[in-house]
C-alpha cells in the first residue's frame, strides 16, 4: 500500500511520462490555421464589430458541423444559456432542474431569468444528471397540475431541465428526453463543453428545444469569448437572433425595437477566429483522442487511478481529460493536486458542487451522494490538443 505522497508522486511522473516535463496548463488554445488571415481581413476591411460576413459564415458552418437546423452566434456561452432558457418559457419564480456538478454558468443563467436553480444528482458512468433518480424524486415531490409540473414543497412550477455534457462526455439523452416528455419539462442542453461530442451518432446540443455552446479560451475551439444557441425550430431561431441583437426591426434608417433585447451578438472579429478554429476542429479532436489513449495506457499500471472514458454508443470530444480516483484514494486527492501543480503539471479538482456555493445554498435540491463522491474523486489533467504531438 502506497502512502498518499507516494501515489501523488507516481501520478505526477506518469503524467509527465506522457506529456513531458515542461510546465503545462490545463487547456491552451492553438492557432495553426487561417486565424491570422481572417483576422487581417477584419482589420483591413474595418469590419471588426457588429457588421461583417464572418458571423453569418460561422453560424452556417456551426450548423453544418453539428447538423443543427439553426445556429445563432452570441457573445458567450452563459448568454446563450440565458436566452435559450428565456425563450423556453422560463419565467421569474419558476424552478429549473440543473446538475449541482457543473460550472457556475449553468446556475447563473437560470437566475438571470428570475428563476430558481433546483439541483439534481449526477450519475457515475457519464458524470451527467441521473434520469432514473430524478424520475423517482419528481414522483415524490411534484405533480402535474393543468399541464404544468408543480413542486409540492415550494408551490413553484418546475419548467425545464438542463443536462450538461460534463468535460465533453454525452449524458444519457434518451432517458432524459423521456423524463422531459413524461413530466412536461422543456429540455435545454448545456453543451458548452461538448462541441465535437456525439450521442448515438447525433451531435450533442441538437436533442433539446435548445442547445448551447461556448467558445471561451479554454474550450475545444475558441473565439476569444463566444457562444452559440442551437435549435431545430425556425421561429425560435429567428426570435433568438432578434433578441440577441437588441430586438431591432430591420429598417434602413430608423431605430425601432419591438421588445426588450440584449446586446449579446458575437462581434465579427471573434467570428473570424471561430471560422478558422472550426477548420482545425477535426484535427483537434483526433489529437485529443490520441492523448486520451496515451494517458489510458500510462495509468493502466496504477491501482485505483483510471482515466475517464467515453460512455457506450457515444463519441466524446475529450475536452478535459479526467482522472478518476478510487474511493480509497479520496484522502490522497489534495496531496495529488499539490504535487502535480508544484511540479508544473496543472491539475484541477472538479468544481465545488453548486448547491454549496453562497448564492445557491438555499436553493431546492435532491440527495447528492454520487455528485458528492464525484467531487472528491475527479481531477482534470493537462488536455490541450497539441500535447499528443499530432499538432505542433
Ligand atoms: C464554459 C461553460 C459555460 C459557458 O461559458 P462562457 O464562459 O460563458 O462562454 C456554461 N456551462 C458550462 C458547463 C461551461 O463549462
Amino acid at each position: 500500500m502506497l502512502t498518499d505522497i507516494e501515489v501523488a508522486n507516481l501520478v505526477t511522473k506518469t503524467i509527465q511520462g506522457v506529456i513531458g516535463t515542461s510546465p503545462t496548463i490545463l487547456h491552451e488554445p492553438k492557432f495553426v490555421g487561417n486565424e491570422w488571415n481572417y483576422l487581417k481581413e477584419c482589420l483591413d476591411t474595418g469590419f471588426v464589430s457588429s457588421v461583417g460576413k464572418f458571423v453569418d459564415r460561422f453560424e452556417y458552418e456551426l450548423a453544418s458541423y453539428t447538423k443543427s437546423k439553426y445556429a445563432i452566434a452570441v457573445v458567450n456561452g452563459t448568454a446563450a444559456l440565458h436566452i435559450a432558457l428565456s425563450l423556453s418559457g422560463v419565467k421569474p419564480g419558476d424552478e429549473v432542474l440543473i446538475p449541482s456538478l457543473s460550472f457556475v454558468a449553468t446556475a447563473n443563467a437560470v437566475t438571470y431569468c428570475g428563476a430558481i436553480p433546483h439541483f439534481v444528482e449526477s450519475e457515475t458512468v457519464h458524470l451527467g444528471i441521473d434520469a432514473h433518480k430524478i424520475r423517482e424524486y419528481l414522483k415524490s415531490i411534484a405533480e402535474i397540475k393543468s399541464g404544468q409540473l408543480v413542486n409540492r414543497l415550494s408551490g413553484r412550477v418546475i419548467r425545464a431541465v438542463v443536462p450538461m455534457h460534463t468535460f465533453g462526455h454525452p449524458v444519457q439523452l434518451e432517458e432524459l428526453l423521456k423524463l422531459a416528455h413524461d413530466f412536461n419539462l422543456v429540455l435545454v442542453e448545456d453543451a458548452a463543453e461538448s462541441l465535437g461530442s456525439f450521442y448515438h451518432g447525433k451531435h450533442t446540443g441538437t436533442f433539446g428545444l435548445f442547445g448551447t455552446l461556448s467558445f471561451n479560451g479554454n474550450k475545444t475551439i475558441t473565439t476569444g469569448g463566444g457562444g452559440a444557441i442551437l435549435t431545430q425550430d425556425e421561429a425560435l431561431a429567428k426570435h433568438a437572433k432578434h433578441i440577441t441583437t437588441t430586438a431591432k426591426i430591420p429598417h434602413s434608417w430608423d431605430y425601432v425595437h419591438d421588445e426588450i433585447g440584449y446586446n449579446y451578438r458575437m462581434p465579427n472579429i471573434n467570428a473570424a477566429l471561430g471560422c478558422a478554429q472550426l477548420e482545425s476542429l477535426p484535427s483537434f479532436l483526433e489529437s485529443k483522442r490520441i492523448l486520451f489513449h496515451k494517458y489510458k495506457d500510462a495509468f493502466q499500471s496504477i491501482d485505483s487511478v483510471s482515466i475517464m472514458e467515453e460512455p457506450k454508443n457515444c463519441k466524446s470530444n475529450y475536452w478535459l481529460q479526467t482522472l478518476r480516483l478510487g474511493d480509497e484514494l479520496k484522502t490522497a486527492r489534495d496531496s495529488l493536486l499539490k504535487n502535480t501543480n508544484d511540479n508544473g503539471v496543472m491539475t484541477r479538482p472538479c468544481w465545488r458542487l453548486l448547491h454549496t456555493l453562497e448564492p445557491f445554498k438555499n436553493s431546492p435540491k435532491m440527495e447528492m451522494n454520487v455528485a458528492e463522491s464525484l467531487e472528491q474523486t475527479l481531477i482534470n489533467i493537462p488536455s490541450s490538443s497539441f500535447l499528443s504531438s499530432l499538432i505542433v
